[in-house]
């Protein structure tokens, strides 16, 4: 049993039962025992392993569309780049290695990373001190004055969600209560929600306020501002029923309330809700990473770097390849959705 279960146990004593999204955003932010503040939870050695992680090559494709909006833009002299949840600040570093060569792109950036690790920020740091970073916790943080690029990979799946249970011909909400002095989910008060399914007893719907929150104001910055945000994500394209809230420790599926704050919790994006909150800009996809990254050359940056890498690097690359884009491994779970409001129209990747 960990420190942080003891916690919420303590305050559900005090306060009755919890919502899951209460729940989830103390198991991974709670101040000082969540699971993002203690750790590096990325690599062979932690509990996942992400797409900057797997291959340069991923970044790197993501930089070439980054500085492929900011020309679209006309190669406006001050933008923000803003990254939400940087991680160990691998995506960025290759994104920005590989645009060093696009003349004023970085004189005219100024590079932004919403994080609210303090491990992780420090590995950033490491990273990409280089490009003189501002770190922020919220958009508000942001300069409103100049346009926005945003990008951000498996972020939006660590955003706290609500689960409802339909029960008795009506929607519950669903919490996180104790039984028997352990944690236990259970059936809360009667929920007024509007969801165009049909579900049958017991079925769980999950959404998220923090997604559309997050989506809205977002979306709100960049048809204010000017700019894109590409989100990369797990999840399904149509408003669906069932459970998707997962959690993660050591490369393997865990129990959801067990080791709470050791393990890493997440769920499924539902890409409808986050293209429905998209207001007042234009929304691309949801188009699975797969035939994103090959529409931004995926291949050819393969083949490009096989050329002078060794048997062994050769073979790694490709199968790097094939595990980004493939549909049985991340390239159709994996899906890519942009807000936009840039004069070119499509941004590179959608035709
Ligand atoms: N993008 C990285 C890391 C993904 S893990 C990669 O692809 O490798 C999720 C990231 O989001 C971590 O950096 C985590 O610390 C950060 N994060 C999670 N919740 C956050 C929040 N509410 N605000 C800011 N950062 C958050």
């Amino acid at each position: 049993m960990t420190i942080l279960t003891d916690i919420i146990k303590g305050k559900i004593g005090q306060d009755g039962p919890m919502s899951v999204a209460n729940f989830m955003a103390l198991a991974l932010g709670h101040q000082e025992h969540g699971y993002y503040m203690t750790r590096d939870p990325l690599g062979k050695a932690g509990d996942f392993t992400t797409a900057p992680e797997i291959s340069q090559m991923f970044g790197e494709l993501i930089g070439a569309w980054l500085a492929d909006c900011w020309l679209k833009m006309d190669s406006p002299s001050s933008f923000v780049l803003l990254e939400c949840g940087p991680g160990r600040g691998t995506l960025m570093s290759d994104a920005l290695r590989a645009t060093k060569n696009v003349s004023g792109f970085h004189e005219a950036m100024q590079l932004y990373l919403m994080e609210i690790s303090p491990v992780l920020k420090e590995r950033q740091k490491q990273a990409l001190g280089a490009y003189n970073p501002i770190w922020c916790e919220d958009l508000d943080d942001l300069p409103t004055d100049v346009p926005l690029l945003i990008t951000a990979n498996e972020f939006l799946d660590a955003l706290p969600i609500e689960q409802a249970v339909y029960t008795q011909s009506q929607w519950h909400s669903r919490v996180v209560t104790l039984k028997d002095d352990a944690l236990f989910f259970d059936v809360g008060a009667p929920l007024d929600l509007s969801v165009d399914l049909k579900p049958e007893e017991g079925e769980i719907y999950e959404f998220s306020p923090a997604i559309e929150h997050f989506v809205g104001d977002v979306s709100a910055r960049i048809k204010a501002q000017g700019g894109t945000a590409l989100f990369i994500d797990y999840g399904y394209k149509r408003n669906s029923l069932g459970e998707t809230l997962q959690a993660v420790k050591g490369h393997e599926y865990a129990p959801v309330l067990e080791d709470v704050g050791e393990a890493d919790i997440t769920a499924h994006v539902n890409f409808q809700v986050v293209a429905a909150k998209a207001k007042g800009v234009d929304v691309h996809g949801p188009l699975g990473q797969g035939l994103f990254l090959k529409a931004l050359g995926l291949n050819e940056r393969a083949t490009s770097l096989a050329e002078k890498a060794t048997q062994e690097q050769k073979e790694a690359l490709f199968a790097a390849l094939t595990r980004l884009s493939s549909s049985e491994t991340m390239g159709e779970l994996f899906k890519v959705i942009v807000l936009s409001n840039i004069p070119e129209g499509t941004p590179a990747g959608f035709s």
